[in-house]
């Protein structure tokens, strides 16, 4: 039994004892995992909305345990930004993603642009805008071809910080995009603060939009807000056909989601452009 209050105790089943015990496993496993390459990006297709085509592909990490096999990243992401280990291993993300995009367009993929998730500690870390500098520079990758995806909290962790670092960013020429979009508690007046380029409209939405009026209200009216500021709009965890039917109704301009494709490994993803390109 649980009990919470003053004086605050739990009793620990056995359930939650594994549970503590493959938590101290992961965050060991964790420390060696980049070293020993266990780390891998899949990619997801971005398919433009108006011309059907795929444009990017936002770089997810994946990783290949050795024994536990393949480990979602909702299972380590969060540890890894507790330790801090997220930092060598967004590093490891962000120039795997760009060198990635910069092979597909040297390919005759010419206009395909990669986005990478960044995490608050790598968002608060000192040398982050080198870092992007330096990743482009070893790369060959031009900054517009970069975007990065940014959630609203980490930006309201301390908001005149956080347009500071964006600015900088934007200096670089890199795209930037608010994730989760809607979700987060940012006010409205500080999106105009934010030089931001992108809106994209959290899965939670997207997915009953054909079934909760509420939803269906909170997406169109996101899509008219992006309008309205000229952001670029993008809807992810599109899954069903009514789902994309609404989105484009709505004028949203790009879908992510598993009726195109899921995360894919780089040869999938390259099938895919293969077969685009012939079709
Ligand atoms: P996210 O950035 O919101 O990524 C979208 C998640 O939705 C991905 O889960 C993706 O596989 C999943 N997804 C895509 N299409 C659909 C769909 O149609 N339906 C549904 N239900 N889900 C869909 P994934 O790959 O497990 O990643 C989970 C989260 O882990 C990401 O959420 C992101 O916050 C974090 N993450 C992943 N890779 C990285 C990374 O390289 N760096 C950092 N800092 N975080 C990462
Ligand atoms: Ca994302
Ligand atoms: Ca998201
Ligand atoms: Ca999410």
């Amino acid at each position: 039994a649980k009990q919470t209050g003053r004086n605050n105790f739990q009793f620990y089943t056995p359930a939650m004892n594994e549970q503590a015990l493959e938590r101290l496993r992961i965050e060991g496993d964790l420390r060696n995992a980049l070293d020993n390459n266990e780390f891998l990006l899949h990619y997801q297709p971005k398919v433009d909305l108006q011309s059907g085509r795929v444009v990017g592909m936002e770089a997810l990490i994946r990783w290949q345990h050795p024994q536990l096999g393949m480990v979602s990243p909702a299972r380590f992401v969060g540890l890894a930004e507790e330790t801090g280990l997220i930092l060598p291993i967004g590093a490891w993300v962000l120039r795997t993603a760009c060198a990635q995009c910069r092979v597909w367009q040297l390919a005759g993929y010419s206009d395909l642009s990669v986005s990478v998730n960044l995490s608050v500690r790598q968002f608060l870390q000192k040398d982050l805008v080198s870092s992007v500098a330096d990743a482009l520079q070893d790369t060959g990758l031009a900054a517009t071809s970069l975007e990065l995806e940014l959630t609203e909290s980490l930006m309201m962790t301390d908001v005149e910080h956080a347009i500071g670092i964006l600015r900088e960013l934007k200096t670089l020429g890199v795209n930037l995009s608010i994730d989760d979009f809607g979700t987060g508690y940012s006010s409205l007046a500080y999106l105009k603060r934010f030089p931001i380029d992108v809106l994209k409209i959290d899965k939670s939405f997207v997915r009953d939009i054909t079934s909760d009026a509420d939803d269906a209200a909170i997406t169109a009216s996101i899509i008219s807000l992006a309008r309205h500021l000229k952001l670029k709009v993008i809807a992810e965890g599109v899954e069903t056909d009514e789902q994309l039917d609404y989105l484009r109704h709505y004028g949203c301009d790009e879908i992510q989601g598993y009726l195109f494709s899921p995360p894919v490994p780089p040869e999938r993803f390259e099938e895919i452009l293969r077969q685009e390109r012939l079709a």
